[in-house]
């Protein structure tokens, strides 16, 4: 199996390349050459997260490791989880919860973030290299991403953290990891200078020691994709006696919506996929609209779903609105975002059946939790409950409804203090991070300070 990009002009690599190398030469995204299939027969007869995971893993792959050499990644791959099955999955009459938050920082990012680090480490150690990673985070990718790299030593993280909406929790994640391959920057900007300066990085790149690679953490890496497609396996071996399959998932950049849609062209039957925002609308818009324009960052309750534009929406333009022609999507994503993109209506119409999309605001989020806490006693968090929105509308309609629980609420305590609503269960990864000392090294937005923190940092790595 083999990749190449959205746009058309980076092609034929394997799979190590597109993992270390992250985004296209083109500016595109990776794709995978062909979608490959999947009996759904074997996924059924699979007893845990990890025997489906080491069916999937390996189908993708293929070009640069053996299945044994894959299946014993995957085996070592997700550490630090606190349900037996990785898993937990709750019903409540036709609406069932998939817990994806019972890793050690308590959101779904570490499915893909772990998976992309084991894969990183396996590279690295058979070329002897090192690596740095750079990111920006507002959310939950820093946490999840420093937590998967902190245990390979040939990997710097370098991390940065605008001074903005993120809880208390999320950073503290951070900024209490002891490590010394682990630094957390917090910049004074907003999350777009920190993008900024990751993308002029990657443009540059006059920091790197020789022989060393500067890596992606973002969503945009592939190996993030294939770790979230297992779940959606996994929910059909677990659920599939419900009937048909539907699932709504709380979206920001669009990668866990991505790894749905790729489970369906894999073979998965899946009747809809709802996409579920709060009121940075832009993914709404489209799919009921056929509009897709940038628009200003609001802060909402629910900061790991705050974004302007999402990353990851390109694989869906060019797959399956545009079926693979990479001329049309190399045209309106290099207008992008100085052009709002608007596909042509017939095609438009025709293939949305697939999704559908629901907005809910701060409010009505907070009466999703509240009503989901008084019918069932059991606590969404913030991301999650707008995704019950339109699984409680549509289970109605005797459709049952797979929510995606992308985080656990403990991260959010603020918005249970509000409503009144204690939370009992708070993982033990979260639990100590209120007594620990914070080390966050605070920058400007300029990427030459940025660059001398990292020269500093840089030196030889003892290995
Ligand atoms: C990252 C994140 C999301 C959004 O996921 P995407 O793959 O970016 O769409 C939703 N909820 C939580 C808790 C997250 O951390």
């Amino acid at each position: 199996m083999l990749f190449h990009s959205t746009r058309g002009n980076d092609s034929g690599k394997d799979f190590a390349t597109i993992l270390m190398q992250g985004l296209a030469d083109d500016g595109g995204l990776f794709m995978p050459d062909h979608w490959p299939q999947v009996d759904l027969e074997e996924i059924k007869s699979k007893s845990s997260f990890i025997d489906v995971a080491k069916y999937i893993v390996p189908l993708f792959t293929s070009s640069s490791f053996t299945e044994a050499e894959t299946i014993k990644i995957v085996e070592d791959t997700w550490h630090d989880f606190d349900h037996s099955d990785l898993i937990g999955i709750q019903t409540f009459e036709d609406v069932s919860i998939l817990e994806l938050f019972h890793g050690p920082t308590a959101a779904f990012k570490d499915f893909g973030l772990q998976l992309a680090a084991a894969f990183f480490n396996e590279v690295l150690e058979s070329e002897n290299k090192t690596a740095i990673v750079l990111g920006a985070t507002s959310g939950d990718t820093g946490p999840a991403a420093i937590d998967a790299c902190k245990t390979y030593k040939r990997i710097k993280s370098f991390i940065m953290v605008p001074n903005g909406n993120m809880s208390e929790v999320q950073r503290r994640q951070m900024s209490t990891i002891d490590e010394d391959n682990v630094f957390a920057l917090r910049i004074n900007g907003t999350f777009d200078d920190c993008q900024d300066i990751v993308k002029h990085a990657f443009k540059h790149r006059d920091f790197l020691n020789p022989d060393q690679y500067l890596l992606a953490v973002n969503s945009i890496n592939w190996t993030r994709i294939v770790g979230q497609i297992c779940y959606y396996f996994y929910a059909f071996n677990r659920l599939h006696s419900k009937g048909d399959l539907n699932f709504s998932v709380p979206t920001g950049n669009f990668g866990n919506v991505f790894a749905c849609y790729s489970a369906h062209q894999m073979g998965l039957p899946i009747n809809k996929i709802s996409v579920a925002v709060n009121n940075n609308d832009i993914l709404h818009r489209f799919f009921a609209d056929n509009d897709y324009s940038k628009k200003i960052v609001h802060e909402t309750i629910s900061p790991s779903m705050d974004i302007s534009v999402a990353s990851n929406f390109e694989r869906l333009v060019y797959d399956f609105f545009l079926e693979r022609d990479s001329e049309q999507c190399a045209k309106l994503f290099n207008q992008f975002p100085a052009h709002g993109i608007t596909l042509d209506e017939e095609v438009w119409n025709k293939k949305n059946k697939l999704f559908s999309s629901s907005r809910v605001n701060d409010a009505h989020t907070q009466k999703l939790i509240q009503e989901t806490y008084a019918a069932h006693k059991y606590v969404l968090d913030p991301h999650t409950a707008i995704a019950m929105d339109e699984a409680t509308q549509q289970s109605n309609k005797n459709q049952h409804y797979i929510v995606l629980s992308t985080a656990h609420p403990a991260k959010f305590p603020k918005v249970y203090e509000e409503l009144g609503i204690a939370i009992s269960n708070t993982p033990t990864a979260l639990m100590g991070l209120f007594g620990k000392q914070e080390t966050l090294h605070t920058l400007d937005a300029q990427y030459d300070q940025i660059v001398n923190f990292i020269n500093q940092h840089n030196s030889e790595v003892n290995l």
